[in-house]
């Protein structure tokens, strides 16, 4: 097979100058900066796109300030008919959208075309949903009246304001979606900065806003590099940040989101998620369990399983069925509808999975399946199969975001959850067992902001997702986004 034929809306659009959404239409930036994006299958650059100034950023801000003036007082309904209509849209621009993203980031193109476009939609239909629903509470008061007279007291849900939406590159359609969706949502507006190496299709989608009649200013999109939402989350005219990318970056943009104003801020970050057999698995199961958990969009997910822990008397067949269910994969462009596994996206990722790999051998890790990087100009990474010496071995505990499972092998029950609770991070984790008494007795014990049994990696827009401990602070999905896009005001009468 070979590569689908690219629409001609995708070349035109990829022929455009690339300028920033700023009230309601593209806009050229005030200054001359450039960052080149990159094909990761071939390494040839696609399109160029600005670096925004602080001017940039001054006028995003008051746009998007107008912008909140009249967003926040469009009636709820009205809000969720656009973002169904933005929804009905993206559906439209399926195939556009999906090429646009496979381009910039390498995906696949079937997962850019049922993820990037197609969950993406269904997560802008269950948001938009809310709108309608976002409610207050009325209260008693509890203190006795002094004199006869009464109290009332009740709760509103108001939005927080001009949001900053921060996006990383591995899902950069979908996640721009669930930033843009919260904040617009409870009445909102939002400047998003989506990350420098895959900033097309969100530049797209914003068109489509308009198009699906989107209040000039509700949403704004800035592009460039991390100075750039440095400078909006410091902006004294922002109210809060919604962060999704590592945890050293999170990290400081909490401290920027703190130190600035006490911008309110929620971080969606990285983490080192513990995928854990139980010896009652079967190995062809336990298999498919580890291509879903690791390897799905290159282990690029940040909800992947990154350890993985086996009963020691199954670990030795259960490495060798994996090694050879990886060897069938076709790995090559994700542009060829046959292609099983594509390209890391970018550069600097790839790099920094080979300095990963000399670092396992260093420490005398085994490398049972894959270790190596191409070396042509595309950035393939093959799919890699570690077995660990010790639970301090640096592949264990450092993320790698990319197409590695590690493994080590346990003994007993008690192990396995000290094994896997010990880490700093808690975004997932799995459990895989037929038996469903132990698993019940096994997740309360284990840390994690979401935990699967007998699955892995399967985002719901109705089920609550984020991290503890150092994977994060905030929850997007269910009800609970809503809590962190409004603030709540308590109104009391005396009567
Ligand atoms: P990153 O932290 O390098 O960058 C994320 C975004 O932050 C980019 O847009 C970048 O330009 C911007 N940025 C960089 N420095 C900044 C600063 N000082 N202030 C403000 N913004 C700044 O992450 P990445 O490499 O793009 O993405 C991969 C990481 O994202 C992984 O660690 C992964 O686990 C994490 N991730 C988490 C989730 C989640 O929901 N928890 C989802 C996807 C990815």
């Amino acid at each position: 097979m070979s590569d689908i034929t690219l629409l001609p809306a995708v070349t035109s659009f990829l022929a455009r100058e690339h300028g920033l959404f700023i009230d309601g239409h593209n806009l050229a930036s005030q200054g001359n900066a450039k960052i080149a994006v990159v094909n990761p299958a071939n390494g040839q650059v696609i399109a160029q796109i600005s670096d925004a100034t602080q001017a940039d950023v001054d006028q995003a801000v008051a746009s998007a300030r107008q912008g909140f003036k009249t967003w926040s007082r469009t009636s709820p309904a009205a809000r969720a008919a656009v973002l169904f209509k933005l929804a009905d849209l993206l559906e439209a621009h399926r195939e556009e959208l999906a090429q646009l993203e496979t381009l910039q980031s390498g995906k696949l193109i079937g997962i850019s075309r049922a993820f990037e476009v197609e969950q993406a939609a269904h997560f802008l239909r269950y948001y938009a949903g809310w709108a309608t629903k976002i409610t207050g509470q009325t209260i008693t008061p509890s203190l006795p009246s002094f004199a006869g007279e009464r109290y009332t007291a009740y709760t509103l849900r108001e939005p927080i304001g001009v949001v900053v939406g921060i996006v990383p590159w591995n899902f950069a359609t979908m996640i721009a979606i669930w930033k843009l969706a919260s904040a617009l949502t409870t009445g909102c507006s939002i400047i998003i900065k989506p990350s420098e190496f895959t900033p097309l299709t969100l530049l797209r989608i914003a068109e489509l806003a308009s198009e699906a009649g989107l209040p000039a200013g509700a949403l704004n999109v800035l592009t460039g590099g991390g100075a750039v939402g440095k400078a909006l989350i410091e902006h004294p005219g922002t109210d809060k940040v919604s962060f999704t990318g590592s945890v050293p970056t999170g990290i400081a943009v909490g401290q920027a989101a703190m130190g600035a104003k006490l911008t309110r801020a929620t971080l969606e970050l990285g983490g080192k998620n513990a995928v854990a057999f139980l010896p009652d698995v079967g190995i062809d199961k336990a298999v498919d369990g580890i291509i879903e958990a690791g390897f799905l969009h290159s282990g690029q997910i940040c909800a992947a399983g990154e350890r993985f822990y086996v009963h020691r008397s199954r670990i030795e067949p259960l490495l060798e069925a994996l090694s050879q269910r990886l060897g069938q994969l076709k790995i090559g462009s994700p542009l060829d509808e046959t292609t099983q596994f594509g390209p890391v996206a970018n550069k600097p990722h790839q790099q920094k999975l080979a300095e990963l790999f000399a670092i396992a051998r260093r420490e005398g890790s085994q490398i049972i399946h894959g270790g190596r990087i191409g070396d042509g100009p595309g950035c393939f990474v093959e799919p890699t199969v570690i077995l660990a010496n010790s639970a301090s071995d640096t592949l264990l505990n450092q993320e790698t975001f990319g197409p590695v499972a590690t493994f080590l092998p346990y003994d007993s029950e008690e192990e396995l959850l000290q094994l896997m609770n010990a880490s700093p991070y808690g975004l997932s984790a799995s459990l895989w067992t037929n038996d469903l008494g132990k698993a019940m007795r096994l997740i309360p014990e284990i840390q994690a902001g979401t935990l699967w049994v007998n699955m892995h990696t399967l985002l719901d827009p109705a089920v609550p997702f984020g991290g503890v401990k150092a994977s994060g602070i905030g929850r997007e999905f269910g009800s609970a986004f809503i809590d962190d896009f409004t603030e709540l005001k308590s109104v009391m009468m005396r009567y």
